[in-house]
Order: C-alpha cells, then structure tokens, then sequence
C-alpha cells in the first residue's frame, strides 16, 4: 500500500487545473464517449452506438447546445474561476470551453508522450487475472474502473492489483445505465460501490482514493450529456473519466462476439489500439478476452511509439 500511496501522490487541485487549462489548449476534435457495454452482458449486440466524435463534429456542435453553466458545478476544487479566466484569455468561445470542460473525457499534455490505459468492468475474472499478468511482466500501472459486485466476487484478485500499484475507481455497484435511474439511485450506486470497496480494499484504500484520484467512468458511457447526471457525481465529488479511444465502437461490434474467434479480432484491437495511441491519450480496454489476449502486444505498440503508460492521476499531475 506504501508504494502504491507515493506512486498516486497527486494534488488533485492543480490536476484538475490542469485539465481545465488544457482544454483550452489543445484544438483537437473532442471525443465524447460513446456507449461502451460489458462484454459479458448478453445484451452487449443490441447496444446503439454513437459515431466517432473526431469523425463527426456537427455531432459535436449540437451537444454543446444542450450542455449549459450549470455543468461548471463539477469542477469541484474552486478552480473554475481561474480556469474561465485563462480560457478567455486564450480568446476561446466560453461555450466551447464549457462543453470540453463539462464533459467526461480527460485528456491530459498533448506535449508529453504519455498516456493512460484503462481497463472496465472486471466481471470477467479469467481475462482481469490475465490483464494483471501482463501489466506485471510489462511494468505497466493502470487505472481500472471495477464494477463494485466485481469487487466483491473476487476480492484477492483487485487487493492484489492494488499491490501491484494500479488504481482502482468508480464504476457504480451494478452498472446500470445512469440516464434511466433517479437522482437518488445514482447516488446509491455510487455509494453501494464504496461499500464494496471499504470492504475488499479497505477503508484506507478508499480514503485516499477519494481524496487523491475520485475517478468515475459512467456505464456505457451513458449520461455525459446529462447536466443532471453530471451534477450528481459532481455533488459527489468524483471526476468523471471519459476516452479517446476505445475497442467496442471501433472494432467489437463489427462482430457477432459469441461466435467471434479470439485471435484474429484481438489483433485487429491490437492494431487499432497502437495505431490511434497518442500524447495524452486515454484509452479505454475492458476486462474482457477480446481486449486482453494481446495485450502485451498492445503495450509494446504504444512502447515502440515512444509513448509511456501511466495512471490517470499521474498523467494529470504532470501537466
Ligand atoms: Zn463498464
């Protein structure tokens, strides 16, 4: 645990001043997150997907519209102030600005050749104890967003990833969709994920999690264009985490996943994972066969790219 506490040593303030400014830096297209889905659900085929945000930017116009100032309310370590000013004084449109810093996905320096590797879920426990493997051998921290029943199923397996210094962060307990709950149930899925933490991380763990790397990823990505939703896991104090490239939008629904063989679509994951790496990027794996089989490949893509992995909240600290 001691290792692990220096590793994610951050001072969330000037990350999330970080990020804030960072936003108005970059003029990269924004990614806003698309539907992700577990693997191991059954309905995983009948998800909707949206289109790639940097493919499509009209997409991009029409949900700042529905995105107002009241978002602002997420960025939760009185920062806000500081960063519109500079975002002004970058001459960018307020608008604008808002849009990127209310929404889910962070990215980090785009001058600095690091990004950050995520993996979701965790329910699948052959492929997570398989991804540890590799993240061991390879030297590589990650920041997971677990599944708080994922937790509880298989407690050894997430207090061993917590050894080996990655970061374990919210997910909510069952991961339903956001949008279709009351503000009441978000919160109770956020808090019945803490309890499931307390009880296989330690109260120590969750302590310094929320306090050092409140990280929270929204199931399927779901509610990032929602200011209620948004407002509740910001009155929570929890950063929302979103992505800029991912494996289910781009490559896994292209195939029927119950008849699909691995090696082949592992590959092709493999190859679009390194080829769409960048400075900054946050990429998001799940704990599933597809994403996990080469992912030793994946990590010496990224390598060979000149890019370093790390966790979310060193990435951000370093900006
Ligand atoms: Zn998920």
């Amino acid at each position: 645990m001691g290792v692990f506490l220096a590793g994610a040593g951050i001072n969330i303030k000037s990350a999330a001043i970080a990020v804030l400014v960072l936003f108005q830096l970059n003029a990269y297209p924004f990614v806003l997150s698309g539907s992700n889905v577990n693997i191991s659900d059954r309905e995983h085929q009948e998800h909707k997907y949206e289109p790639q945000m940097d493919e499509k930017q009209e997409l991009v116009l029409k949900k700042i519209n529905t995105i107002d100032t009241l978002l602002i309310k997420q960025n939760i370590h009185n920062t806000i102030e500081a960063a519109i000013k500079q975002a002004e004084e970058a001459n960018k449109t307020r608008k604008e600005w808002i849009f990127k810093s209310a929404c889910p996905a962070i990215w980090a320096d785009r001058s600095k050749a690091e990004l950050s590797l995520t993996f979701d879920d965790g329910v699948d426990y052959g492929s997570a104890a398989k991804a540890l493997e590799v993240l061991k051998k390879t030297g590589v921290k990650c920041t997971f967003f677990v599944i708080g029943r994922a937790l509880a199923q298989h407690p050894q397996l997430w207090q061993q990833a917590v050894k080996d210094g990655h970061q374990v962060c919210n997910h909510t307990q069952n991961h339903k969709n956001l949008a279709e709950l009351s503000n009441e149930e978000i919160t109770k899925e956020i808090k019945d994920w803490e309890s499931s933490a307390g009880n296989v991380l330690g109260e120590e763990y969750l302590k310094t999690m929320r306090n050092e790397f409140p990280f929270f990823r929204l199931p399927y990505g779901s509610g990032s264009d929602s200011k209620r939703i948004m407002n509740v896991i910001s009155e929570l104090k929890y950063i929302p985490v979103g992505w800029s490239a991912e494996t289910y939008n781009s490559v896994l629904r292209h195939y029927n996943l119950k008849a699909a063989p691995v090696e082949p679509v592992a590959a092709r994951i493999a190859n679009h994972i390194t080829a769409n790496a960048k400075n900054g990027s946050i990429i998001l794996l799940h704990f599933n066969a597809f994403d996990t089989a080469k992912l030793q490949d994946i990590i010496e893509g990224i390598k060979a790219k000149g890019l370093s992995m790390k966790l979310v909240s060193e990435v951000l600290a370093d900006n």
